[in-house]
């Protein structure tokens, strides 16, 4: 089941310019390594403590990449294990990575979570304040963070229109701060895109989908 999924998302995603991210929180080793056996070496991961266990038990080729709201207790644990944090939704967040990454010796690379859902409850940046950050550089006072891009969600509904019109924003706002800071090395991603509508992601311009229950079946939480 796991391989036959990851084998045709795979196969799918071929030519688009979009990598998948296979979401696997909350399933247990067995399910990763079935994955990993399909040729997956991308795994995502929301809640530090599961994924800090997880690492040693897969081979050590994978890379991790943490999507979930992480605290600021927690960012020391995470310096140097993972390959991406995609999920930076606020600046203090960002200057306690840098300043961990530091601290650690290590660089980190992460993504800026952008909101554009119709749900209040997610986290992240709006676009204008996003673009308020770019337009006053202050990455420049990063000294171990590097911002490869962003990452958002699009509204949880079964509108499509309204699901399009937000990847459409994240993409619009991720070619704004392009456009505003053209010396910006290495913003290239464009995380977006969930089991239900990453079609639509990629179709927008997405270039991580990140999949979990297509792949690994419903949660047990
Ligand atoms: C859980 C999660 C996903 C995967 O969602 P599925 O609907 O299971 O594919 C993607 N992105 C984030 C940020 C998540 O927390």
């Amino acid at each position: 089941m796991i391989a036959r999924e990851i084998e045709s998302l795979h196969k799918e995603l071929e030519g688009t310019g979009a990598e998948l991210v296979a979401v696997s929180k909350f399933h247990p080793i067995e399910a990763l390594k079935e994955a990993y056996g399909a040729g997956q070496r991308l795994f995502g991961e929301s809640r530090v403590q599961e994924m800090l266990a997880k690492i040693p038990a897969m081979p050590d080729d994978v890379k991790w990449h943490f999507i979930g709201h992480l605290q600021t207790n927690k960012v020391r644990q995470l310096m140097g294990r993972t390959a991406m944090i995609e999920s930076v939704d606020s600046e203090h967040l960002l200057e306690c990575i840098d300043r961990e990454s530091v601290r650690a010796g290590v660089l980190t690379r992460v993504l800026m979570q952008v909101h554009v859902a119709m749900e209040e409850t997610k986290f992240g940046f709006s676009p204008g304040e996003l673009l308020d950050y770019f337009g006053r550089r202050g990455f420049e006072s990063l000294k171990a963070t590097h911002i490869c891009g962003v990452m958002g969600m699009a509204s949880n509904t079964d509108d499509v229109e309204r699901v399009k019109e937000d990847f459409r924003r994240i993409r619009a706002t991720y070619d704004e701060i392009r456009e505003l800071c053209p010396d910006l090395r290495g913003f290239n991603c464009v995380s977006m895109g969930m089991s239900g509508d990453w079609k639509v992601a990629v179709d927008k311009g997405s270039t991580l989908v990140r999949v979990g229950t297509r792949i690994f079946g419903p949660r047990q939480y």
